[in-house]
């Protein structure tokens, strides 16, 4: 593709990237076929190559309108697209660039799509106001079927439903879990930031899995959110402070490994380098930090495992969340570890297509999160299963709002096949 960027922009780094990453799309539409959103509303400029094109146009002539916004933030970031592409056209950094533009851009969303991305971006992220924050809404959750008529209020039923979820913190104390046997090596285990809310079974258990593999676990009170939440929101500078508060943390705690249970923030995580590469203080720590993060499947595998025996013969359906498919490029890693446990795994039609979860899409985008959840689990229920494991818990809260069978993190399945307790709805 042609771009017409002048000499003065293209001394923007950012810019730069931006126009080699533009060049090398031919404009031949393969990935449209396995965009989620142009499938589900057939626009150009509802699939990758309309919205490249949108992304140049904003670039180079500086103004950012509500349409391209709009057209922008209907995008799930999921990466089908740079998947398919056969031009290695790097769309998900393509639109991080342009949704930084945006965020600098205020008037190109309304009024209240702004107050509540700076509401979640002020919670979400920070466990402490998170829990409070859900305290507070609980009560008044039942509200979010009338907020969801009233327009401008749409976004606070999304984040209302949210509540509905019933907390399970992960204790943040003790801070270090001894190994069983003879000691592997020490790994720190992010804690995160809603999953340590609401769904700390996933962090009891990897360390229980951790642990009985001989490694000494670190999880740092000082480290949290890894930062997607806002990265993907265009707030960049808010994802650089979160990012340097997890490197100085793991940095301290001198660890070989540095482990994620979500797969969203894995592939956040290992792009800090990138991210701090402009700031002298931070760059070789964040470059050290991103080189020591693994998402904890890819490093169970490569590692001697404890015995493992899954209690019942039973088939489990993995659904691939699309950062482990297309991010990490690491989907058949879950269904190797579980079938070492003795599972049988079957996988779904259609595993590249994004379930809808998407981060924080749902709140502001709620019939194309809720269409592809029901397409998502038509395909994931179509086989006999007793379980639908994920490796996300964003794709796991949101498929289980609606799915028949209970929904839970693969790592629960191996804890359990390790001695560890069943998860809920299995026992
Ligand atoms: S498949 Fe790649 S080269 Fe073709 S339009 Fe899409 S991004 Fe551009
Ligand atoms: S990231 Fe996903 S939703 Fe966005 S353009 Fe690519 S395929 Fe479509």
């Amino acid at each position: 593709m042609r771009t017409e960027f002048t000499a003065e922009q293209l001394r923007a780094p950012q810019m730069r990237e931006a126009d080699a990453i533009l060049r090398k799309c031919v404009h031949c539409g393969f990935c449209t076929a396995t965009c989620p959103t142009y499938l589900l509303l057939g626009e150009e400029n509802d699939g990758p190559r309309g919205r490249i094109w949108q992304i140049k146009t904003m670039l180079e002539t500086g103004r950012a309108d509500a349409a391209t916004a709009a057209h922008l933030d209907r995008c799930l970031a999921c990466l089908s697209c740079a998947s398919t592409c056969p031009s290695g056209v790097d769309y998900g950094r393509l639109v991080d660039i342009a949704r930084v533009r945006l965020e600098h851009a205020p008037r190109a969303r309304v009024w209240h799509r702004r107050l509540a991305r700076a509401l979640i971006a002020a919670v979400v992220p920070y466990p402490r106001r998170l829990k409070w924050a859900l305290r507070l809404a609980r009560p008044g959750r039942f509200a979010a079927p009338l907020l969801r008529r009233a327009g401008p209020l749409r976004p606070l039923a999304g984040m209302l439903e949210m509540a509905g979820a019933p907390p399970d913190p992960l204790p943040r104390a003790p801070e270090v879990f001894p190994p069983q046997g003879t000691a592997q090596g020490r790994v720190a285990l992010l804690a995160g930031c809603a999953q340590s809310v609401l769904a700390g079974r996933i962090g009891r258990a990897a360390v229980h899995l951790l642990t009985t593999a001989g490694y000494e676990v670190v999880m740092p009170s000082s480290a949290g959110c890894c930062g997607a939440v806002v990265a993907h929101m265009g707030k960049e500078e808010r994802a650089k402070a979160l990012a340097r508060a997890n490197i100085a943390a793991w940095e301290r705690a001198r660890v070989d490994a540095v482990l994620i249970d979500a797969s969203g923030c894995a592939s956040t995580i290992a792009d800090y380098g990138r991210l701090l590469a402009d700031d002298p203080q931070w760059a070789d720590a964040a470059a050290r930090i991103a080189a020591k993060a693994r998402d904890i499947g890819v490093f169970l595998a490569a590692s001697e495992l404890p015995p493992m025996r899954a209690p019942r013969d039973m088939t489990v359906m993995f659904h691939a969340p699309c950062s482990l498919t297309h991010a990490l490029q690491q989907a058949a890693t879950p269904p190797e570890l579980l079938r070492r446990a003795g599972f049988q795994v079957a996988t779904p039609a259609e595993p590249h297509i994004c379930c809808g979860a998407a981060g924080v899409y749902g709140v502001f985008e709620p019939e194309i999160s809720n269409a592809l959840r029901q397409r998502k689990l038509a395909n994931l229920q179509a086989v006999e299963a007793a379980v639908i494991a994920s490796a996300n818990y964003g794709c796991m809260a949101h498929l289980q709002g609606s799915a028949a069978r209970p929904v839970v993190h693969y790592l629960e399945l191996l804890s359990w096949a390790a001695g560890g307790p069943a998860p809920a709805g299995l026992a």
